[in-house]
């Protein structure tokens, strides 16, 4: 990563850099030329975007306008050029903050601010990294701490401890960094939010090939993360972890671990993090018959790559974000495809969904310094707080409407149209494809009309007939026909709202935390919970975001709060906090009422964001700015002090 950092000198040919300039995002462009020259004056009221969303990216520029600020561009980067390359002092935060407002078309609040400056961490910057260290504050105390996972969050964690001097151990299960990404192979996998968002602000990548790109290359990116932060000789691969015990006596957390030869042995540690995911551990379904198919199956999670699919007929349960990926390579495939649909998908059109970044961008970002940070800073406000209108209920919304509100209904209208436009040559397929649920009932599912394109081919069959049983040779559906099948795909999900599964987890006065939850996870701000002291959660309870943000932005709140409470004990003395109940009562009461002002929250759509009860456990319904200022400190008041 560090190379793909290395901005490169730009060449002496200014018609290399014109052409460069026909696929530039002009919106993030400007603010990058006046950083680097130092003449805001570039940022003309003129060329002012009007909006900022991701379906329109050059702001609602006219053409003409367009061609103005490439012009502008080209004089611009040429006289830079000529002078020397050399890159303006740093600007003022009065200067950075006429640039942000230029960007986004508005003048940012003094709420923001704070936040928006830590997302956009120039390059070499890292205004989150802890500006503290265990031994300045405290270096006789012992502070070991096991972090359970090594994917995206497991892997922060690890980085942050480091930079405090903290002594870590991550335990992993797979044999290699990446989580969900090391596990997910599945034929299509690739990131459905923006790509240049999802990074970690203080790693970010500029050469993404794509703009959702495929699995390897995230796998590749968290890999070549953990080996530049230099945790890898902390990470026990190949090794479970199987209880997780509080000694209440001495304070301090006992983890057994299974490891690669199938040895046991206990970690001792003072406090706990949690890194496991959300979408981790593979959901069956519970249709009669499980097991009884006599042809190969699995779980898209754990995809069998030995099969070859060709003159083979497969069939698929589940429509969700995983099969949306995978259906249409098996259909490229397969002689025969037959996908079993319980509940439709609403899909948002994203026409760039498989795009390669356009050559003259991806020359731009590695030529033009700070230009990558300022894109990253427009898509992270593109797909921020200012869509949380389009899922709110409104007071007199009633079940079994069709959305829950104004924004809603102008969300419905765009999907609605969408998907009717694709598929007007198949009536069948509109009536069996479009919900009857406000969209973000559940997860909406990202697509460039890739999934409309395999339903119409001759070969694939959508069967919305629910599923009676699995049977010996295939799927037994409840209106009596057998369909047979050579090879049985889940798309099924994961056992999303059992967090920590199968581990047990055993706190204070051996309070089992599964059983302290009843099936029904949860947090105070999704990290905390009373009766475990110094066990945090990462991704945990009602910190999954549905349409504002990406998890990486929370996964960052979440370590900086947990940074927080570390030096909180470090600098008090004291051996444990263990967060209060009322607090954390109080806190999941503002949580349910506010998931129930969400589309998810009020329907009645079967989605893993709720847990078996109905309430939803997964999803935050706030801003992302509430969920930054919230966990930017830790209040001792908020705690039980051990
Ligand atoms: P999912 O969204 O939970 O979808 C599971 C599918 O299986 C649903 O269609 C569900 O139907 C169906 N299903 C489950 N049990 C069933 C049963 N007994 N009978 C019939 N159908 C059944 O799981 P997923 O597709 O793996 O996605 C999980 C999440 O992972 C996504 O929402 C997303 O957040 C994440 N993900 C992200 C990406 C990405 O960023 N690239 C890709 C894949 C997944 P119902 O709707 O009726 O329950």
């Amino acid at each position: 990563m560090t190379s793909s950092r290395e901005i490169q000198p730009l060449p002496q040919d200014n018609d290399a850099i014109r052409k460069a300039l026909e696929d530039a995002h002009l919106p993030s462009l400007l603010p990058a030329l006046a950083q680097i020259t130092g003449d805001h004056s570039l940022l003309r009221d003129d060329l002012f975007p009007e909006s900022v969303v991701l379906a329109d990216p050059q702001g609602g520029l006219s053409p003409e306008k367009q061609a103005e600020a490439r012009d502008l561009a080209v004089t611009t980067l040429a006289a830079w050029r000529d002078a020397g390359s050399v890159v303006a002092p740093p600007p003022s935060l009065e200067q950075v903050r006429g640039m942000m407002d230029y960007l986004i078309g508005e003048h940012v609040s003094d709420e923001y601010l704070p936040l928006l400056l830590e997302e956009l961490a120039f390059a070499d910057t890292d205004p989150r990294a802890p500006e503290w260290s265990k031994n300045g504050i405290n270096a006789e105390r012992s502070m070991r701490v096991v972090i359970i996972g090594a994917g995206m969050s497991g892997i922060l964690a690890a980085h942050r401890f480091k930079q405090a001097g903290i002594d870590y151990t991550v335990i992993e299960k797979n044999a290699d960094v990446g989580g969900t990404w090391f596990e997910n192979t599945y034929p299509g996998a690739r990131v459905d939010s923006s790509n240049h968002a999802y990074s970690y602000s203080f790693a970010q990548k500029f050469d993404w090939p794509y703009h959702h790109s495929p699995q390897e290359v995230l796998l590749d990116y968290f890999s070549e993360c953990a080996t530049e932060f230099g945790i890898r000789d902390n990470i026990r691969f190949n090794t479970e972890v199987l209880t997780v015990t509080y000694d209440d006596a001495r304070a301090f957390w006992e983890v057994r671990v299974r490891g690669a030869d199938g040895g046991e042995e206990t970690i001792e540690a003072e406090a706990v993090v949690s890194a496991v995911g959300q979408l981790n551990r593979p959901k069956m379904p519970d249709v009669a018959g499980g097991g009884a198919f006599e042809g190969p199956s699995f779980h898209s999670a754990e995809w069998d790559h030995s099969i070859d699919f060709a003159g083979k007929t497969v069939g698929i349960i589940g429509t969700g974000s995983s099969a949306s990926q995978f259906i249409p390579h098996l259909a490229d495939e397969a002689e025969g495809v037959r996908i079993f649909q319980r509940t439709p998908n609403w899909y948002a059109p994203a026409p760039n969904y498989h795009e390669e970044v356009a050559e003259g961008f991806l020359w731009l970002l590695k030529h033009v310094p700070t230009y990558a940070q300022w894109y990253r800073f427009w898509l992270f406000w593109a797909i921020s707080d200012g869509f949380l209108p389009m899922v709110e209920v409104d007071d007199n919304w009633q079940p079994g409407d069709g959305v829950t509100g104004e924004g809603n209904r102008q969300l419905r209208e765009l999907l609605e149209g969408s998907m009717r436009k694709q598929l007007e040559s198949r009536p069948d397929l509109i009536e069996k494809t479009l919900p009857d649920f406000p969209p973000a009932s559940k997860r909406i599912v990202v697509d460039n009309g890739t999934w409309p394109n395999t339903l119409l081919k001759e070969h694939v069959h959508l069967t919305t007939e629910p599923i009676e049983r699995i049977t010996p040779r295939g799927i037994l559906t409840e209106d009596g026909e057998e369909h047979e099948l050579d090879v049985l795909v889940y798309g099924t999900g994961f056992q999303a709202s059992k967090f920590l599964t199968p581990m047990k987890v055993v706190g204070r006065g051996g309070v089992d935390m599964h059983e302290q939850w009843g099936g029904d996870a949860r947090a105070y701000l999704g990290i905390t919970m009373p009766n475990f002291p110094n066990f945090f959660f990462l991704y945990g309870p009602n910190t999954n975001i549905v349409v504002n943000g990406s998890i990486v932005y929370f996964s960052e709140c979440e370590v900086q709060y947990v940074l927080e409470c570390l030096k909180f004990l470090l600098e008090s003395g004291q051996q444990a906090i263990d967060c209060r109940t009322d607090v954390h009562d109080a806190y999941n009461e503002r949580i349910d009422a506010g998931n129930l002002k969400r589309a998810w929250g009020v329907s009645s759509v079967p989605s893993w964001y709720k847990s078996a009860s109905g309430r939803v456990a997964q999803n935050w319904p706030f801003t992302l700015l509430e969920y930054w200022q919230q966990t930017k400190r830790m209040d001792p008041a908020d705690y039980v002090l051990l």
